[in-house]
């Protein structure tokens, strides 16, 4: 195949999925030139799974990405269907928002922000090849020969690489809905040496939604008022479509334990490790047995489409049994399927190959990002997409990458979790996860990190004088609650009216604001001269003045674990020369190159008492170097 080349960049990002989306917008908006290629354009921030963004945790990254300037957020406001606010009956820390989405809406506009950013080049072609000058990537051939020259590659392929359906005993190298895999490219990066492995995930079958009857379902429709995802909107106005839960029965388990045999899971032809927190119906019902039902949610899948996703039933049986088995579902018995529900196995990397900053230990320039790093998820590819944009873009000029630890950002915790601990199946981020879950809530995103996104040359003039006004009030109205007494016996009326013992003193309004009986709207009579705030501010004052006790309790927890990540430890260091420490330690921190005492603890194999003799070392050699 003849080559020629088509261009000079400084960074090319393979993959126009979530991540290259918004790895490509942070490289074009730090103003580096920057190319966005993708096999095939309509796979632009395509959703292949659920047709949703956010969610329990999920939800906390979109806030970050929106916080930090990335698009995602922006993207869904512009597109959702329905959005609602889950986990409301526990406390803030979990509240996430969750937006159904109109998928080809959102790949739209997407695609337009993309066509419209300046120093960023979209096409659509095949990469094949990466070019590596001594060692360092220079850039990437395509399918049909163009050599496209750059000094920073991201790899962003998520479930196209070497990508094979499986749908029943039938198996076909295919990228999600059909699309074209990505083998050669998979090929060339063995042959230069990079350790790869097969991870698989699936998704339920689409249906008619027209052929589907919601009356023997419970309907669920979206929140009234609606939360938007973007720190750059107040407020939505927009008529939303409801979802509708039904359920799974007898008649419907024993068709699949009938034919579980036929599943390309459980009939061996699968080599790709699954998520397990996103089981097939397959694993549901032979995981649970004991369960008599599992929940089926009807999602609509766009405002322009009748076709609807059936969350919760992803499957690799055949066809023949899926209609048999989703047809024994109420409401779903004459059920027409538009797309069968299938399974996909695609190679991905071992993030713990990778920096903190998402660079590829072996091969410098490069970064990767998404699917690609063993994770699972729109929000976590997006994250991902946006931290490797960055960095790929502080590394060109010398700079020093930029990292989320633990406690600054959920980004922080699905970056460290990966590369640190590495995960041995499809990785999704969830609260659990998070040990500062209570400082790090989604509706505090903008004031944990816009400024830091500011700094990079992320954060536009209109979000940026958008925070400095939520912050500014903010403050106001913590000192004014604080400050604030009304006056006593207005105050002993309120409560005894309340029913509620008044106390000794005369409470500040942030005092009666931590009564659990009390919130902001309750005290309204008490307190005449209040501001008119909107409600993103008022939720952030209320958190902030009824969780204060907590929240400082973290605060010292938080300070510390920063003790330990602030003891870096030496790029240089060989740990075999460090007596004292045990062999598997002395062989993983080889391996994984911690920067700081607090990384090496969170590696699995390296013990407290191998930090006390990196301890014991840290402190010889700082005694060494002040001689
Ligand atoms: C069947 C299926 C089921 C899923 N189920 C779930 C689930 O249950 N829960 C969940 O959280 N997530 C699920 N996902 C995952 C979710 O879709 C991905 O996490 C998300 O899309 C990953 O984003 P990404 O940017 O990493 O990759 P993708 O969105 O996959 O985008 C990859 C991009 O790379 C491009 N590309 C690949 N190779 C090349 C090349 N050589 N040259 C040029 N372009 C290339 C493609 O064209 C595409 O634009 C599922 C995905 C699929 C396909």
């Amino acid at each position: 195949m003849e080559r020629f080349e088509m261009g000079n960049f400084d960074i090319a990002v393979i993959g126009a999925g979530h991540a290259g989306c918004e790895a490509a917008l942070a490289a074009a908006r730090m103003g580096k030139e920057t190319l966005l290629l993708s096999i095939n354009l309509e796979a632009l921030a395509m959703m292949p799974c659920n047709p949703s963004v956010g969610g329990s945790g999920k939800g906390h990254l979109v806030r970050e990405i929106d916080a930090l300037g990335g698009e995602m957020g922006v993207n869904i406001d512009k597109s959702f269907l329905q959005s609602r606010m889950i986990n409301t009956a526990k406390g803030p820390a979990v509240h996430s928002l969750r937006a159904q989405a109109d998928k080809a809406r959102y790949h739209d506009e997407m695609k337009r922000v993309i066509e419209a950013q300046p120093h960023l080049c979209l096409k659509q072609a095949e990469a094949v090849e990466l070019l590596l000058e001594e060692g360092r990537v220079s850039g990437l051939v395509t399918r049909t020969g163009a050599i496209y020259r750059a000094r920073a590659v991201i790899l962003a392929t998520g479930t196209f690489l070497r990508g094979r359906i499986f749908i029943g005993d039938s198996a076909y190298d295919s990228g999600p809905n059909g699309l074209a895999p990505s083998v050669a490219l998979a090929d060339d990066l063995k042959a230069k040496g990079m350790r790869l492995r097969r991870f698989k995930t699936g998704t339920p079958a689409r249906a008619l939604g027209s052929s589907l009857d919601y009356s023997r379902m419970e309907e669920q429709k979206g929140d009234d008022p609606i939360v938007p995802f973007s720190f750059l909107n107040d407020s939505l106005e927009k008529e939303q479509h409801s979802c509708w839960l039904t359920y799974t029965n007898e008649e419907t388990h024993r068709i699949i334990r009938e034919n579980i045999h036929r599943s390309a899971l459980y009939g061996g032809h699968i080599e790709g490790v699954g998520p397990r927190y996103c089981p097939s119906i397959e694993d549901k019902i032979s995981r649970f047995a004991d369960k008599p039902r599992h929940q089926l949610f009807v999602e609509p899948e766009g405002a322009a489409t009748d076709e609807v996703y059936l969350q919760g039933m992803s499957s690799s049986l055949p066809e023949d049994v899926q209609l048999r088995f989703y047809r024994s579902i109420p409401g779903l018995e004459k059920l027409e399927i538009v797309r069968p529900a299938y399974a996909i196995e695609y190679d991905c990397i071992d993030p713990v190959d990778l920096k903190l900053s998402l660079e590829h230990r072996d091969f410098p320039g490069l970064f990767c990002a998404g699917q690609f790093n063993g994770s699972s998820g729109y929000e976590e590819a997006a994250a991902q997409g946006l931290m490797a944009g960055i960095n790929a873009a502080l590394w060109l000029d010398g700079r020093e990458a930029f990292i989320l630890d633990r406690s600054e950002a959920y980004i922080g915790v699905l970056i460290d979790d990966l590369v640190t601990k590495g995960t041995e199946e499809p990785y999704r981020i969830m609260t659990s996860r998070v040990e500062y879950r209570l400082l790090l809530r989604q509706d505090n995103a903008d004031l944990r990190l816009t400024e830091k996104g500011r700094a990079l040359g992320l954060v536009s003039d209109a979000r940026w004088e958008k925070y400095l006004d939520t912050k500014q009030k903010m403050e106001a109205e913590l000192l004014r609650l604080a400050e604030t007494v009304p006056p006593a016996a207005e105050t002993l009326a309120f409560l005894e009216s309340q029913g509620l013992d008044p106390g000794r003193a005369a409470p500040s309004l942030a005092a009666l604001l931590k009564r659990p009986q009390l919130d902001y709207e309750s005290l309204a009579p008490l307190d005449p001269q209040r501001p008119a705030l909107p409600r993103h501010l008022i939720d952030k004052v209320q958190v902030a003045v009824k969780y204060e006790g907590y929240i400082n309790k973290q605060r010292e927890q938080v300070a510390r674990f920063q003790r330990m990540e602030q003891r870096q430890l030496p790029e240089e260091i060989d740990y075999e020369e460090i007596s004292g420490l045990r062999l598997e330690a002395r062989q993983k921190l080889n391996r994984y190159r911690p920067r700081s005492l607090g990384q090496a603890s969170r590696i699995s194999g390296v013990s407290p008492a191998d930090i006390n003799v990196l301890l014991v070392y840290l402190e010889k050699l700082r005694r060494q170097e002040a001689q």
